[in-house]
């Protein structure tokens, strides 16, 4: 993807047909509410204005819950409860690509805009987690350069966002920071495969990647409610952010973003009233 025009996305969402229902059965059309908005990182469309872009992105300006956040205070200590099963998978790559997802029983589809995605298939489903007792499939993850979440104030080059569907419109993501440092063996398969054209995904034939390769070796994480980091801004994610960084080179990183069309990070959000808690490493 090249130029200014890989900067801004179209926010694609299926809304609740509640309030439409009035015209029900005087005008199909209307019922079919999908709602498309430009959005971006730059220009009159960034973060700061996308509440204003159209109502159905009211809650980027109004929600209370909002993602990313930084991570300082109001920490409580709780048992370790996230594990993973994740395993090798065919590596299907995709620049700005749809996402569907079950949110509080709203279907609706997510265009991440980060410009590299790779998608997991859900039939089987096999890319898993269990956290607090849940299951929860991997869908896709993605990179944002900056990171999106701090920590005591400190941004990294770039973080990573796990996207997982559980049961009943849950949705758990998982953030992982990617400090400079060591290549990236996972990462550099990824840099080697980028996609040419975006909105379609491309399975690389050969290639598998196994998500298990992306984690840090350390288990301690963060947990917090919070929401998408890209319109609509719907809340009542759980977030999860691992408490240890990756790493990915310099060259690494740089690739990246620039097949990203540079920063892709939204800024952090007040906490109000939410709890972070933190769970150290299982002995
Ligand atoms: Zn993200």
């Amino acid at each position: 993807m090249t130029g200014y025009f890989s900067r801004w996305c179209v926010g694609l969402l299926v809304m609740s047909l509640a309030p439409f229902s009035v015209l029900a059965g005087q005008d199909k059309s209307v019922n079919d509410s999908a709602v498309k908005v430009k959005w971006g990182y730059k220009g009159d469309i960034v973060p700061e204005r996308w509440g204003k872009l159209t109502p159905a992105f009211a809650l980027c300006a109004t929600g209370k819950m909002q993602s990313p956040i930084d991570i300082t205070q109001k920490i409580q200590i709780v048992p370790h409860g996230l594990s993973w099963q994740y395993q090798s998978a065919p590596m299907i790559i995709m620049d700005n690509g749809d996402t569907p997802l079950n949110l509080d029983g709203h279907q609706m589809i997510i265009n991440e805009g980060h410009g590299v995605q790779l998608n997991f298939k859900d039939s089987p489903p096999r890319e898993m987690i269990t956290f607090l007792g849940n299951p929860y499939r991997l869908v896709e993850f993605h990179f944002h350069s900056p990171s999106e979440n701090r920590w005591h104030g400190q941004s990294f080059p770039m973080e990573m966002h796990f996207v997982h569907q559980g049961k009943a419109g849950k949705v758990a993501v998982i953030g992982v920071f990617v400090k400079a440092g060591e290549a990236n063996p996972a990462i550099q398969q990824i840099v080697e495969n980028l996609p040419k054209v975006e909105g379609r995904p491309f399975t690389i034939k050969g290639k598998r990647i196994n998500p298990a390769d992306l984690m840090p070796h350390g288990k301690a994480y963060y947990h917090f409610k919070g929401s998408l980091t890209t319109p609509p801004c719907s809340e009542g994610l759980q977030w999860v952010v691992m408490a240890d960084a990756i790493t990915a080179s310099p060259a690494q990183i740089a690739l990246l973003r620039k097949a990203m069309g540079g920063d892709n990070a939204r800024a952090v959000q007040p906490l109000n009233h939410r709890q972070i808690s933190f769970s150290a490493e299982e002995n």
